[in-house]
């Protein structure tokens, strides 16, 4: 067993996680708040347990791929553990997100809309060396999108770049919106024409590009959007996306 500050973890996680399984503990803990088996808060500086369940898979494709699913726990509820079950076929994955409109005061010149999402699970590739990488982040790095080292929203702003062509946010009338990387959907939503937040980003993305900032490890939350986690692990990405018209809905929202 390691202690990594005042989270206790197996070491078998390090086999999986490598050089940055320490991180990866701290970076868990940090943004969890809750108790996995009691559902009680956690308190700052409790003894903790983290818990990782990972699926070692082999896809379709015959790509190897790693899946990692933690719990954070008091150390009295339970015991650090690491399981590992082995799996072949593709990986259900969901996207989890929100949208908002950066004001004008702050951006300078216009309104911007910003759609925040990320994959969950966190999918990993493994690469030769023993090195693995985040398929959600290659996919999104391939197609234009920068890293991004600050979670601040003004730089990222600032520094995000327009993407490549075959990445769009599509829009339609009734206010579906859809977030496609060479015609597959990364992302979905049926807006609420009555809710103003929304219609303010249904108007913002008639005069600007949409700001994506999506990634691993974004903590994304009805309420909120903390990035600091992902920018410290090197996984979170961003780039201007541009708007499109989506003629025809999608069928049912999620
Ligand atoms: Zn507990």
């Amino acid at each position: 067993m390691r202690t990594t500050g005042n989270v206790a973890w197996d070491e078998t996680l390090e086999a999986y996680k490598g050089r940055e399984a320490a991180d990866y503990v701290t970076v868990v803990a940090a943004t969890t708040s809750v108790c996995a088996s009691c559902g009680a808060p956690l308190e700052p500086g409790a003894p903790l347990s983290l818990a990782v369940d990972i699926t070692d898979g082999t896809d379709p494709d015959g790509l190897a791929y790693l899946v990692f699913d933690p719990s954070v726990c008091h150390r009295q509820c339970r015991e650090p553990a690491v399981t590992v079950s082995k799996t072949s076929g593709p990986v259900e994955l969901m996207s989890v997100g929100r949208q908002f409109t950066l004001r004008a005061a702050m951006t300078g010149t216009k309104d911007v809309p910003v759609l925040a999402y990320t994959v969950d699970p966190i999918v990993l590739f493994h690469q030769a060396g023993g090195e693995s990488i985040s398929a959600h982040v290659s996919v999104l790095l391939t197609v234009g999108f920068r890293l991004s080292l600050s979670p601040e929203l003004d730089e990222i702003l600032q520094a995000a770049r327009p993407v490549d062509h075959g990445v769009a946010c599509l829009v339609s009338q009734q206010g579906f919106i859809s977030h496609e990387i060479h015609e597959d959907v990364y992302y979905s939503r049926q807006l609420d024409l009555h809710d103003p937040a929304h219609t303010a980003w249904l108007q913002a993305t008639r005069h600007s590009d949409v700001l994506v900032i999506s990634g691993d490890h974004l903590d994304i939350t009805s309420s909120g959007l903390d990035l600091r986690a992902a920018a410290h692990l090197g996984t979170l990405v961003t780039g201007w996306v541009p708007v499109g018209t989506l003629r025809q809905e999608s069928g049912q929202a999620p």
